[in-house]
């Protein structure tokens, strides 16, 4: 690696720290008299789901770590600072190497610091690459293994599926389920009572990821692995999956009662007016709410009236 790439990557990182902060809406420490200090990142955590079968916690970001005796799958590396922390904590777990790096979608802050594992065989669903080509930082993964609609990994005795439901965050979402623990992991799909920040939904897809959530929510599931917060109870998901049907709802409606008025024209007037009007009260205690519904309306308006 040069050292322009190494510059890159140590700008990037911390970049998309303070971004991943930001957009998801971690709180400040309350003001003390003790000086700031960069240690008020929480330390990371592995927290067992099943056997042979974890969740890290770190850097204010998810990963699956399954282990058998001669394969370890893990998804989500993120950045190398993050990499090397999930690295020493599979340490403590096993001395085998990962050997399967799983990627959720293509985003950036999802798929940097594959390097620091290099003899895993990394995965990440066909639209990843176009998405990769575009990189200027230099940190995207070299891509392994494709697929299209299921991949199935088996580690050890267990079974790790990729499913590819349509473009939910970012065009190559995958799904990530294992059957026989009920254990699922999405990225970027939804937050615990929380909005997706407004400036981070310009790749998002309202209908799409309302159907990947409705989706998956028939599935059975005991966890429910998220990208940027630490529980994985499967209600968390499953209000969201309300969230966005509510949303889909209110908007659809009105986009269906200007039309029968005023035809297509009429719908000009409801992207004009409908993202300052519309309010869905059942969700106004959740974070980002006030500053990111309107935002929200208007992709669930673009959605429904131009696919994305
Ligand atoms: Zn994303």
């Amino acid at each position: 690696m040069n050292r322009r790439s190494k510059l890159a990557l140590a700008v990037c990182g911390v970049a998309i720290l303070s971004l991943t902060l930001v957009a998801y809406g971690y709180q400040q420490p309350a003001p003390s008299e003790e000086p700031a200090s960069p240690q008020t990142m929480p330390a990371p955590t592995m927290t067992k789901l099943a056997d042979g079968v974890y969740h890290y916690f770190g850097f204010f970001g998810s990963s699956l770590v399954v282990v058998s005796d001669d394969q370890v799958l893990i998804t989500d590396p993120s950045n190398p600072a993050r990499a090397q922390s999930l690295k020493d904590e599979i340490a403590k777990l096993t001395k085998t190497p990962v050997t399967t790096i799983a990627l959720t979608h293509e985003h950036y802050d999802h798929v940097g610091g594959t390097g620091v594992f290099p003899d895993a065989e990394v995965v990440c669903h066909i639209n990843c690459q176009p998405n990769f080509d575009l990189d200027s930082l230099g940190d995207v993964p070299i891509v392994d293994t494709t697929f299209e609609d299921q991949l199935e990994i088996p580690v050890g005795d267990k079974t790790v599926q990729l499913h590819y439901l349509g473009p939910g965050d970012g065009e190559a979402t995958t799904i990530i389920y294992m059957p026989e623990e009920d254990i699922i992991v999405t990225a970027d799909m939804y937050e615990p009572r929380a909005l997706t920040h407004k400036n981070w939904v310009d790749d998002k897809n309202f209908t799409g990821t309302r159907y990947i959530l409705n989706t998956i929510s028939q599935w059975p599931i005991t966890h429910a692995i998220n990208a940027h917060s630490p529980g994985t109870d499967p209600m968390d998901m499953m209000e969201n999956v309300e969230y966005y049907n509510d949303l889909y709802e209110a908007v659809y409606s009105a986009l269906a009662a200007a039309l029968e008025q005023g035809g297509f024209p009429a719908l000009f007037g409801v992207f004009q007016s409908l993202p300052n009007t519309l309010q869905l009260s059942k969700y106004q205690d959740w974070a980002n709410y006030d500053t990111s519904f309107p935002r929200h309306v208007e992709r669930m308006l673009q959605a429904i009236t131009h696919a994305d």
